[in-house]
């Protein structure tokens, strides 16, 4: 179906995205997955295209497109190479950066947006904690105001970026008795003393990004790293969640199409019994069936990409979005696999890494069960 979101800028900005990832970041993935992590060259070359500051005004060192059709564009071309991209280069310039952006003052946005647009400093957020992730109101890490300082105390776990990220914004309890109403946000520069990276973990995919953990023994921050006014933590990040549940849909969609176009090639050329298992009723049935579910929640997808560039997107619709689009990726993947028999289970095939990648996005950005929680909500239960 011919999509109608996007305009000739859009895909002009498409074409450039797709030439950098082909001439600077595919040679590398290899080498991306031996070490555990994205290096400096990739961010800082990310950044010379201008694609690390769509989100950033232009007087800070950004583009500030002012249309997120940019970002789903950028989104949709990184999920085509793998899933692992679009969620490290999300976390910084489509999930942390906002936060910067939207919540700071002009000297706090002099000291980190310029350098977050350049790849100069790479961010994470830090809201998951090994105690629990989906009810962030309960979060235990602490910051106790000492003068004009804050002490951060506490422990994160599974944070994309984190084994190399120059600033993690943290969600901390500033005052214990107000739960949901006691959290605010810091941003932490991870060469203070007391801050350290615990174990990059090892993932069942993704092996291209540094998901860590991370330690906060006594870091003394600021009063000027306090992101947004004392105690709105929570509220805020409800209010930007959205938009990383937006971004996350768009990229499960992706990934899913594009392995999904892989797979129908795969069957073409595939022989079985003297002939393309193409050709046999049941993979037709089943391919007809898949393209037909990508297709089906492109639409919704994309009048979720509209609705957000005109700032009308609700969280219930990108709850929505996020647990449909991951469910249907996972659901397609599975059958891309079993398309590809025994191959599909070899690691040297895309289709079987892209399988192992997807897992989790049932899981993160909000499991789909908290997406639920919300939609039933919505509906007064
Ligand atoms: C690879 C990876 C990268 C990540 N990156 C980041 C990051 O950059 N920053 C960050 O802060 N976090 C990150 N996360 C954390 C992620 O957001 C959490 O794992 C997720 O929110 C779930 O939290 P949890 O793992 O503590 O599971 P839990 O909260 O312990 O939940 C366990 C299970 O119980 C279910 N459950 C919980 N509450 C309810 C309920 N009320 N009703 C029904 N079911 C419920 C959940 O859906 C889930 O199935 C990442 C996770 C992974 C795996």
């Amino acid at each position: 179906m011919k999509r109608e979101i996007y305009d000739e800028d859009h895909e002009a900005f498409r074409a450039s995205v797709r030439q950098f990832l082909d001439r600077e970041v595919t040679p590398h993935l290899e080498t991306y997955a031996e070490h555990h992590g994205l290096d400096r060259d990739f961010w800082l070359a990310a950044g010379r295209q201008g694609f690390l500051g769509l989100e950033i005004p232009e007087e800070f060192g950004g583009s500030e497109a002012g249309d997120y059709r940019f970002n789903a564009v950028l989104t949709e071309e990184l999920a085509k190479v793998n899933m692992t991209l679009p969620s490290c280069v999300g976390i910084h310039a489509d999930i942390t950066v906002p936060y910067l952006v939207h919540l700071t003052d002009d000297e706090q946005k002099a000291r980190w947006l310029p350098k977050a647009a350049t790849g100069e400093l790479v961010t994470a957020i830090g809201m998951t904690e090994p105690g629990g992730g989906s009810d962030l109101a309960n979060l235990r890490t602490t910051a106790v105001r000492d003068g004009d300082d804050w002490i951060i105390s506490g422990s994160k776990t599974f944070i994309t970026n984190g084994g190399s990220a120059d600033l993690v914004l943290v969600a901390a309890r500033t005052s214990p008795e107000k739960k949901a109403k006691g959290i605010s946000l810091f941003a932490v520069d991870t060469t203070l003393d007391g801050f350290s990276v615990g174990r990059v973990l090892d993932k069942v995919g993704q092996d291209e990004s540094d998901t860590a953990e991370l330690a906060f023994d006594g870091v003394r921050v600021s009063g000027a790293d306090l992101v947004g006014p004392l105690d709105t933590g929570f509220i805020s990040m409800m209010q930007f969640l959205p938009q990383e549940r937006l971004g996350s849909a768009i990229t499960n969609l992706a990934h899913a199409k594009q392995i999904l176009e892989e797979t129908i090639q795969y069957a073409k050329d595939r022989q079985a019994f003297g002939q393309p298992i193409g050709s046999f009723q049941n993979t037709q049935f089943l391919l007809a069936d898949l393209v037909t579910r990508i297709d089906v929640t492109e639409a919704f997808v994309d009048q979720c990409v509209l609705a957000h560039t005109k700032s009308e997107l609700t969280p219930v619709d990108a709850a929505k979005a996020k647990w449909w689009t991951s469910q249907v990726q996972n659901d397609v993947l599975d059958h891309c696999v079993q398309v590809h028999g025994g191959y599909g289970f070899m690691n040297e095939y895309r289709v079987a890494r892209a399988w192992r990648d997807a897992r989790v996005t049932k899981i993160w950005a909000g499991s789909n069960e908290i997406m639920k929680m919300l939609i039933g909500r919505d509906l007064g239960l």
